[in-house]
């Protein structure tokens, strides 16, 4: 049973929301991790800035540390001047997509059967043109939210905001002044799961939690040499036995707070024994269908080795080795990884940071939280919240610097069949209609009661 938009007359942002993710796809916004072929944030950016002004909205559209790094943010005052800001943000920018592999050219935004499909449908142009479409309304109509509203048009989310996120609270804290509390990406989409008297619940995940993030250089020396020579200081022999030990290294179970509430919450609802000393919890998990593959990587750290570069001659033995490896890393473990870390890889083999982004982890309460449930409750019959943590990372581990306090929360109610993790970075990324309409729809309702 879906809650439906036949019986009542959609809204101005309900009418407009699915041609505005589909026109936000048609920007192809390619974020490759690299400047010199990175593109199109700037006219995203001009473009939303031309959808919020046409209604009489005041943009500012700032760079962040490079040329076309296009990043947008409006304000709409609220009732209360004195309540910190709300701010709702969402990132511009997508990964890249071979044209080739999809059903459908990736930025077509093309609207077919009940989909919108295209990069950045699900990551996260879907809530993007939610952003756009409810502010639009507000503006246009009169309606004024409880308190401040910051609607924040972000560049470089895809590569950790380096050119986005980052550099705009390392630069531009006067751009966040005043904002308490923040709501962004991967969180608000319906998990449906059975219950024991063989009807359905739909638990809608809230993020309230990010696994810190660590790209890791291993480096290991040795001496140069001849290859067809006895040789004992191989440094490509050194750095393989380091990267095999750490990658098939398993970390111990660790069941965070948000993790924790979340198994509670599945338990409570499925009948299943989702007990954190379980033995064979992670079996269960499996049970819930896709959604496993992110919590379950929120049970441990993980270090995955992703690149490997020695050598540059079949018989020249090289005098060094490196590897990057992919770490990701539960609040307040940081300390006890980096000791593991140094017995797997042994003392010939040296490690330093390329890149890191602490851990988050924020309580699933408070007014706010309140507002989520309202708004959910609201419009969906069989709905619920439950709080999880994201084992990636977003644009939220920058504003958590600013004590900005962030959730995940772009609501979507999905088909129970779509496999919807699948769907991030994917092939065929699409998101349903009337998901776009749902959200827009809870979207208003929690901003009237935050
Ligand atoms: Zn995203």
């Amino acid at each position: 049973m879906a809650t439906t938009s036949s019986a009542h007359q959609p809204s101005r942002a309900e009418a407009e929301v699915v041609d505005l993710v589909s026109r936000l796809i048609r920007f192809d916004t390619s974020n490759t991790g690299d400047l010199a072929t990175t593109r199109g944030e700037k006219e995203c950016a001009e473009w939303v800035a031309s959808q919020l002004q046409e209604v009489g909205y005041e943009t500012t559209y700032v760079e962040s540390g490079a040329p076309g790094r296009g990043n947008l943010f409006a304000r709409l005052p609220g009732a209360d001047p004195d309540r910190g800001a709300l701010m709702l943000h969402g990132h511009l920018d997508v990964v890249p997509a071979e044209p080739a592999d999809w059903s459908v050219h990736p930025f077509s935004g093309a609207v077919e059967d009940g989909y919108v499909w295209g990069r950045g449908a699900v990551d996260m142009k879907d809530m993007v043109g939610m952003m756009i479409a409810v502010a639009r309304r507000f503006k246009a109509e009169g309606i004024v939210p409880p308190r401040d509203l910051v609607f924040a048009f972000l560049a470089d989310e895809e590569a950790g905001g380096t050119y986005g996120s980052q550099w705009l609270v390392r630069h531009r804290p006067d751009l966040f002044e005043g904002i308490t509390e923040a709501v962004g990406e991967v969180g608000g989409f319906s998990l449906t799961v059975p219950r024991p008297d063989g009807t359905e619940r739909r638990l809608y995940m809230v993020e309230t939690a990010e696994k810190g993030l660590g790209w890791m250089r291993l480096t290991a020396k040795g001496r140069a040499g001849h290859g067809s020579f006895l040789h004992e200081e191989n440094a490509v022999t050194i750095l393989a036995q380091a990267v095999a030990r750490l990658g098939t290294h398993t970390f111990p179970l660790v069941v965070p707070d948000s993790v924790a509430e979340f198994l509670a919450a599945a338990g409570e609802e499925t009948g299943l024994d989702f007990d954190p000393t379980s033995p064979d919890l992670e079996g269960t998990l499996a049970k819930l269908g896709s959604i496993a593959r992110i919590v379950g990587a929120t049970l441990r750290d993980t270090a995955n080795p992703t690149m490997l570069d020695a050598g540059y001659k079949a018989n020249v033995i090289p005098q060094t080795a490196e590897a990057v490896v992919d770490c990701r890393i539960l609040p307040g473990r940081l300390a006890e990884f980096e000791r593991t870390v140094d017995e797997l890889i042994g003392p010939d083999v040296t490690r330093e940071w390329i890149t890191s982004l602490d851990s988050y982890e924020t309580t699933f309460d408070g007014d706010l939280v309140d507002a989520m449930n309202a708004a959910i409750e609201a419009h969906d019959p069989l709905g619920r919240t439950v709080p999880y943590m994201l084992s990636g990372g977003t644009d939220a581990k920058a504003f958590a610097k600013l004590g900005i306090r962030c959730f995940g929360f772009a609501p979507l109610q999905l088909p129970p069949e779509l496999d919807f993790a699948a769907l991030f970075h994917g092939v065929d990324e699409r998101v349903p209609v009337e998901a776009l309409r749902f959200g827009t729809r809870v979207m208003e309702h929690f901003i009237m009661h935050s």
